[in-house]
């Protein structure tokens, strides 16, 4: 039977493949065959998941504060002996050769056949131990789909996979960059959510907030993934497939025109310098920065070098990731911001117990409560001030005390340098994010203190409209064209422009080029974003007069609807 879906597009293009499904519990567990071949790789990938849960037992006895309940060494004691009774670390590599199985459903079967012995006993105390056994299997399990093991034996190799999952943390993003999916899409997630961020930098196309997707959708099915649209069609005709290869042909014979554009200036038809910086979460995206001829890196999410393992990245480490990136861009300008955990983002062992996490210690806040964590990245960006035109940006400010601080805590660490007489640049340029509707009103702080402002919309919006930007319930009502958002945009660019302050847009909206007009018409000269959107808004900028822009702009300031701006845009994009 074939049906569609609708949800939230977040990378366009078309996609055309067969679904994978991502499981997050024992009961959602996929099944698949393994090739003979492969079936020595499967058992040592379930021996790996049992050995790092092995490990992570062994390291949460070691950090039991010396005051803790008895009851939790027990409780640790017993997690570990039924991870390595036979029955749990032995049994499914059996089965995974009798089977020829995948190794999360060996598992899974080992467990359903546990439980059923465990149901029969009649000592309660006994009976109730299912549960740590349930425990003990799902943190395996957890470990086995970080690390999924070869795609399903049937597909061909000339066919692409979907990944279809409910929801994506973005340290799981970040695992499945390995991977070669031709599109993703999920039930859960909003527009700007980091998954959803991470997502469009794999560059395909990718759809969120499809509700119903991961319960309507079998393993191995045929979809074809509208990412533009926001549409997943899951089984089509072969009429709609061949109607969807041409859209797709077309789409990147578009692609390949916009790529004519890389080293054009972004210049407007009346002469204005327009500067378009790319977004990077890691060293490895300079290939796609470079593909797209940015002029510079606007926005280095650095968090993504600290997500998803178990250990936090050296100075050296950091150092070096920063150094390969102001190295690359050969001089033009590199905005390191300063490491942005909390809310959707969290360490390894960090979920955070907040009922708000975006409203707590997060980002800059995570960041002086941490000092020689904070510190240590400081460091390792000003060594790395020495290779480039790197400058440091500080995310989600809210007061001048917060400022002052932030800068303190920059002298401490170049005093700290110096005592070591490592070089570094005495002017690097420190900037601020302007995320948080107070610092957008409370500007002058910021102009006066730092040396450049990056507007962060993505939350900006996400604080302004009191909308949770990871959460598809209320994706609806998430808008960039709210009157009040465009106040505040507005109001930041003048005021920086005023004050002399260089200010750019890094969030989504400075990659969408139906906003292109209005940002510039707002006085920005300055946008930073994906890759590969970067193209796209060059060719607006290059047929765009920014003289001509003033009396819509002015016309859009001056409204109090969404729709009537809407209406403005068209025209303004007309
Ligand atoms: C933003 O908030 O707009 C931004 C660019 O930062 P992030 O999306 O990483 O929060
Ligand atoms: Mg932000």
């Amino acid at each position: 039977m074939s049906f569609t879906i609708h949800g939230i597009g977040i990378a366009s293009g078309i996609a055309i493949g067969r679904a994978h499904l991502l499981a997050h519990g024992i009961d959602e567990v996929g099944h698949y065959a393994i090739a003979e071949s492969d079936l020595a790789n499967e058992i040592a990938r379930f021996d790996t998941a049992i050995a790092t849960v092995r490990k992570e037992l062994e390291a949460l006895q070691l950090s039991v504060p010396p005051g803790a309940p008895a009851e939790f060494n027990a409780f640790l004691n017993l997690h570990l002996m039924i991870l390595n009774d036979e029955t749990l670390s032995a049994e499914p590599r059996k089965l995974i050769t009798q089977q020829r199985c995948n190794a999360e459903w060996a598992l899974k079967q080992q467990a359903d056949t546990l439980l059923e012995e465990f149901e029969a006993i009649e000592d309660a105390y006994l009976r109730e131990r299912r549960a740590d056994v349930m425990q003990v299997v799902e943190r395996v399990l957890k470990v086995l789909l970080g690390h999924p093991g070869p795609l399903p034996a049937e597909s061909s190799s000339t066919e692409q996979r979907i990944l279809v999952a409910r929801d994506l943390s973005p340290a799981d993003v970040m695992l499945f960059k390995q991977h070669t999916f031709a599109a993703f899409i999920t039930d859960l997630g909003g527009t700007t959510s980091h998954t959803a961020i991470l997502a469009r930098s794999f560059n395909i196309p990718s759809i969120v907030a499809l509700h119903h997707g991961w319960k309507l959708i079998r393993e191995n099915e045929l979809l074809i993934i509208d990412g533009t649209q926001g549409v997943v069609l899951v089984n089509p005709d072969e009429p709609i497939v061949n109607e969807y290869r041409l859209k797709q042909h077309q789409w990147d014979l578009e692609r390949q025109k916009l790529q004519r554009l890389r080293s054009t200036p972004a210049v407007t038809l009346d002469g204005l310098r327009i500067e378009l910086h790319a977004n990077i979460e890691l060293p490895e995206d300079m290939a796609a920065v470079e593909k797209c001829g940015a002029t510079g890196v606007g926005l280095f999410r650095s968090e993504f070098l600290f997500l998803g393992r178990d250990e936090l990245p050296s100075e050296d480490e950091q150092f070096e990731a920063y150094r390969k990136v102001a190295v690359a861009m050969q001089g033009k300008p590199v905005t390191i911001r300063t490491l942005d955990v909390g809310a959707d983002k969290s360490l390894k062992g960090e979920q955070s117990l907040s009922t708000n996490p975006a409203l707590g210690l997060r980002a800059i806040r995570y960041c002086l409560a941490e000092p020689q964590l904070f510190l240590t990245q400081l460091r390792a960006l000003l060594r790395a001030s020495q290779f480039g035109k790197v400058q440091i940006l500080i995310p989600m400010l809210s007061s001048a005390l917060e400022i002052t601080q932030a800068l303190d805590m920059v002298k401490r660490a170049q005093e700290q340098l110096r005592d070591r007489k490592i070089p570094f640049n005495d002017n690097i340029p420190i900037g601020g994010m302007i995320e948080i509707p107070a610092a957008a009103l409370a500007i002058s702080a910021f102009t006066k203190r730092l040396d450049f402002l990056s507007l962060g919309t993505n939350d900006l919006i996400q604080y302004t409209l009191a909308i949770d930007r990871a959460d598809d319930s209320v994706a609806h009502l998430y808008n960039p064209l709210h009157p009040a958002v465009i106040q505040l945009v507005a109001h930041t660019i003048k005021r920086a422009n005023r004050a002399d302050v260089p200010v750019a847009v890094c969030g989504e909206m400075a990659g969408d080029v139906a906003l292109t007009r209005l940002l510039l018409g707002l006085g920005l000269r300055q946008f930073s974003m994906h890759p590969s959107h970067l193209l796209g808004v060059k060719q607006q900028v290059l047929r765009t007069s920014v003289a001509e822009l003033g009396g819509v702009t002015r016309k859009i300031l001056l409204s109090e609807d969404s729709d009537r701006i809407d209406q403005l845009i068209e025209q303004l994009n007309a």
